[in-house]
């Protein structure tokens, strides 16, 4: 048999148990000593490198080194600037999203093409700037001025 509590609406609206005063909570327990660090990684952790990609980005790390387009710098150790160059390789460049076409590298923008044709976008003013100037492809390092760009 299911007993019905006598109820009664409270001014704010809120049925109550008649002989029941609002639940008060109890204050949470303390928590227990902190778990162990966690044997799964962490979901903002990145995948298992790719053993393949690492090996090439390894040896591309030595080969700019013994060219000496990237000599270790002084004060600093061989391998330890060996790991850098190849993690620093695997992550910024094998691991680096793919841009659109027309992208430019220089600036980190995506370009538009204009109705002419040419793949720009818009560059910060400087001084004495009073038109939009634009970076456009296959111009770089100009600053051009083409209402065309738009
Ligand atoms: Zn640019």
């Amino acid at each position: 048999m299911v007993s019905i509590e006598p109820t009664w609406i409270a001014e704010d609206g809120e049925r109550v148990a008649s002989d029941e005063a609002a639940p008060v909570q109890a204050p949470p327990k303390p928590k227990p000593d902190p778990a162990p660090p966690a044997r799964t990684p962490a979901p903002n952790m990145e995948p298992p490198p790719n053993p393949a990609a690492l090996g090439a980005c390894h040896n591309h790390a030595v080969d700019f080194i013994v060219r000496g387009v990237l000599p270790v710098p002084e004060g600093r150790e061989l391998f330890g600037w060996i790991r850098e160059l190849r993690d620093r390789f695997y992550r910024e460049i094998n691991q680096a999203p793919v841009m659109p076409l027309h992208y430019c590298y220089q600036h980190d923008e995506e370009r538009r093409q204009s109705k002419t044709g040419n793949w720009g976008h818009i560059l910060p003013k400087q001084g004495d700037d009073q038109e939009d100037a634009y970076c456009v492809e296959n111009r770089e390092g100009w600053r051009v001025f083409d209402a065309s760009q738009r």
